[in-house]
Formats: structure tokens, sequence, C-alpha cells
């Protein structure tokens, strides 16, 4: 296996969990090499991939994200429009202005930024955005087709959790994947994506009773709840591999995931927060735009 990473279910046989770091900046790095490449042959061929991030909300930890992804874009060569709506911004101007992206032809990709206007609903303004452009797979369209097995963007930290185990060579297939979370953002679609690769998966959520019995059967346990310290040693299969998509924001202006640090001393291997899903996420969005422009 290469970067020594144990085999799940092998690691989880023999009780060897030993912790080790799955960080994501490397993959990143790579994937945004790659968007770059592909980003520079296609503004040579006169097509700049251009992503528009919609926002409505004074969210401070949302805007430091667009922001973040505005440097990632235009690093790579993307371009990068912040439509910022304002936290005021009445849900049909959020409707409008994703129709009016979805027709713009010069536009390849578009995120909703959340948190959104009070009384809007995701799936019902991602509607919204049309599916060829949907780089974060937001439109239930997008979820639908990826359910179904049918070409569609899966939402990028959905994609991320898959990218991660890819890079470090831990095949899902035939494993028991256990994922803590169900919402359309990031549960369901990474259920459908490890149940493509041949996992046999379980969902838990809030209602799920005997949470620690459950997620300790996952060889893969994957974390997105958006509790911090909810995955405890407890929960974990010795020997198992768990992908912490958690992101909560501390106090002190830090993040931390949804694993409680001990279980390094269980798992087999375990991505760390910050560091791990969320550079890959944001990499793949980019790579999603290039996709795009390339097909658009
Ligand atoms: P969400 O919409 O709030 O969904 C959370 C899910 O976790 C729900 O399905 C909920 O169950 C379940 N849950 C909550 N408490 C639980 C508990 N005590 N036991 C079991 N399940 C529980 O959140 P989300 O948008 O999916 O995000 C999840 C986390 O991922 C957050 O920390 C978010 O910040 C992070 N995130 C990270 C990235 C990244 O790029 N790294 C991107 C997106 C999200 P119910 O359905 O029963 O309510």
């Amino acid at each position: 296996m290469s970067q020594g990473t144990p085999e799940p279910a092998a690691a989880a046989q023999h009780g060897t969990g030993h912790g080790r770091e799955l960080p994501g900046r490397e993959l990143a790095g790579a994937l945004r090499a790659e968007a770059a490449e592909r980003a520079a042959a296609l503004t040579a061929r006169g097509t700049t991939p251009h992503l528009a991030v919609v926002t409505a909300t004074a969210d401070e930890s949302s805007a430091w994200y667009v922001r973040s992804i505005a440097r990632s874009a235009e690093k790579a060569g993307l371009a990068c429009t912040i439509a910022d709506l304002g936290p005021e911004a009445p849900v049909a101007r959020v409707h409008e202005r994703l129709t009016e992206l979805s027709a713009d032809p010069t536009v390849h990709g578009i995120i909703l930024q959340t948190p959104l206007p009070a009384g809007a609903r995701l799936e019902g303004l991602a509607s919204a955005i049309d599916p060829v452009k949907d780089v974060d797979g937001a439109n239930p369209l997008s979820l639908g087709r990826l359910a179904a097995g049918l070409p569609a963007f899966a939402p990028a930290t959905a994609e991320a959790v898959v990218a991660l185990l890819d890079h470090y060579k831990i095949d899902p297939a035939g494993r028991h994947a256990v994922v803590v979370g169900r919402s359309t953002v990031v549960g369901k679609p990474v259920a459908h994506l490890l149940l493509d690769r041949n996992a046999t998966v379980t969902v838990c959520h809030s209602r799920t009773v005997g949470l620690a019995s459950t997620a300790r059967t996952g060889d893969i346990l994957v974390a997105a709840a958006g509790r911090p310290g909810l995955i405890t040693p407890g929960h974990v299969r010795p020997g198992a591999v768990v992908i912490d998509v958690g992101t909560n924001p501390t106090p002190d202006g830090g993040l931390v995931g949804d694993v409680d640090p001990a279980v390094a001393t269980t798992a087999a291997a375990l991505t760390p927060v910050p560091g791990g899903v969320g550079p890959v996420t944001t990499a793949l969005l980019l790579q999603h735009t290039v996709r795009a422009a390339l097909t658009l």
C-alpha cells in the first residue's frame, strides 16, 4: 500500500491501529496543478474557465471560505466572480442571480454559498443552477443523477472523501463504510460515491440509536455531523480509517473536526482538520469548473 497506510480490514483484524495522519495538501496541490494546466490550455484556445460564487450572508467564516476559493481559482488561472448579494437579499433575488449566471455563456461553474438568507431552502434555490454548471453538486438533479449512477458533478466535499481514499490507495470495495451524517451536501452523496465504489454503506444520523456500536463496525468511518468531538475512540474499530469532514469553528478562531484527536490511538489512519478534506474540496471545485468549461 502506498504511503505505508494499512489496508483497513487487515489492520482491523490485527488491531494494529497507529493513527497515521492522512493530510490532503499534497493531493490538493496535484489537483490544483492539473486544473491550472488545463485552464491554461483552454485560455490559449480563447476560453478562460470562469467560476461564479453567489453569496448572501454576513457570516465571517463563509466570507473567508469564499475569498479562499477566489484566491485559489485566480492562482490556477481561472476567472472568479463573487456575486455578493448581502445578508438582506430577498430569496427571489438570489434565485434571479443564479438564473442569470446559468444563462451567461461566459460563466462555466456556479457555487451557491451557505448559509442562505432566512427562509431559503438550499434545494429550492439550487434548482436554478444549470446542472452542467453545478460544480458543487447542489442542484437536486445532480444528487439524483449521482444516486442513479449517471454522470453528474458530486458535491466537492463528498468527492474529496473518495479522492483522499484513492490517493492513499485505500480501496473501499468490499469494506464496510459507516457515514455519520445524511445531509444532501455531504452524507448522502458520500454514501452514493462509496456505494459506487462497491463499499457496503451504513448511514447514521441524529436519530440513530447506538451510534458508537454502529460506527465501530466500520472499516472506513466518515464523520460529517458538524459536532466537535462526536467521534471518540469508542466509536472506532481498531485499525479503521477515519475521514473527518467536520469543520467546526472554535472560540479562538481555529477549526476542529468531528473526531476527538484521541481517536488516533485506535484508528489506523485519520485525516487532520484543518488540512485534510478541506483543501481537496477547494481543489476539486477548480477541477469541476475546468471540466464544465471543456464541455460547455
Ligand atoms: P448538516 O447539514 O448540519 O448535517 C449534519 C448531519 O449530521 C445531519 O444528517 C445530522 O442528522 C447528523 N448529526 C448531527 N448530530 C449528530 C449526532 N449527534 N449523531 C449522529 N448524527 C448527527 O451539516 P453538513 O452540511 O452535512 O456538514 C457536516 C460537517 O461537514 C460540518 O462540520 C461542516 O462544516 C462540514 N463541511 C466541511 C466541508 C469541507 O470542505 N471540509 C464542506 C462542507 C461541510 P439529522 O439529519 O438527523 O439532523
